[in-house]
């Protein structure tokens, strides 16, 4: 194993010993190279987190060589990237709108997909984040049950950061709780079964509250550089 992979392993170590098995961790490499990729590879790591999609296509072409990745989209998905996002990420979290579920619904058919799928829920006013507040996802849940050529099954939230413990935790608990909702409904095509909830600083109260996938990068990769320059 390389340096890198062998540190990234026993970051990977430390955070599997608490968290239960179920719980898929993906990780989240955005802004960092294809190298740290390959090194999480080489640590164990098949799911990784992007949240751009020219980012992804990138690192994707230069680790072409690696086998049994999962690339999960977690950004915002702007309407002219959908196609490219169905072609290079087996998970879409960020379903944000309706209108956005009805495109990749009519491009996965052309593609011949069936992504998997979380809607992305706003559970709290935040202006920096997107996501269906509780009133949109009631009022169009049946349009979303009958989308055939998206697999959905999850719901992602991520809380406003600066909350309180127990108000972050009253978001993870909220998303859990519209998740039995959903279910009960009983829509032959709407099943949820994953809750992707949980980044670094919060990952333990979004496992508390029933999460099956936790989001990390700063925990595994350290901190990101901050970003300059034009989104995606
Ligand atoms: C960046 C990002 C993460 C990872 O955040 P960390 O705090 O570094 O673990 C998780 N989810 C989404 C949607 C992100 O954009």
């Amino acid at each position: 194993m390389t340096p890198a992979a062998a540190a990234i392993a026993e970051r990977l170590a430390a955070v599997r010993a608490t968290i239960p098995a179920r719980v898929r961790l993906i990780a989240v490499t955005k802004t960092f190279s294809a190298e740290v990729v390959r090194a999480a590879y080489e640590a164990g790591l098949r799911d990784f987190g992007e949240n751009r999609v020219q980012e992804a296509i990138a690192k994707q072409a230069e680790l072409s060589d690696l086998s049994g990745m999962t690339w999960h989209l977690i950004g915002r998905l702007q309407s002219n990237k959908s196609r490219k996002a169905l072609e290079h990420f087996q998970w879409i979290h960020s379903i944000d709108s309706l209108k956005l579920a009805e495109r990749l619904n009519l491009q996965a058919a052309e593609l011949d997909l069936r992504p998997s799928c979380c809607l992305q829920l706003k559970l709290r006013p935040d202006p920096n984040k997107g996501g269906l507040t509780l009133a949109e996802l009631q009022r169009d849940l049946s349009d979303y049950a009958q989308m055939q050529h998206l697999n959905i099954t999850g719901l992602m939230a991520i809380p406003p950061q600066g909350l309180e413990p127990d108000e972050t935790q009253a978001v993870f608990i909220q998303t859990q709780e519209i998740a039995k909702m959903i279910n009960q409904m009983a829509f032959p095509h709407l099943k949820i079964s994953q809750l992707s909830l949980g980044m670094s600083a919060d990952y333990p109260l979004a496992i508390a509250a029933g999460s099956t996938m936790i989001r990390l990068g700063t925990l595994l990769f350290g901190q990101r550089q901050r970003r300059t320059g034009a989104q995606n």
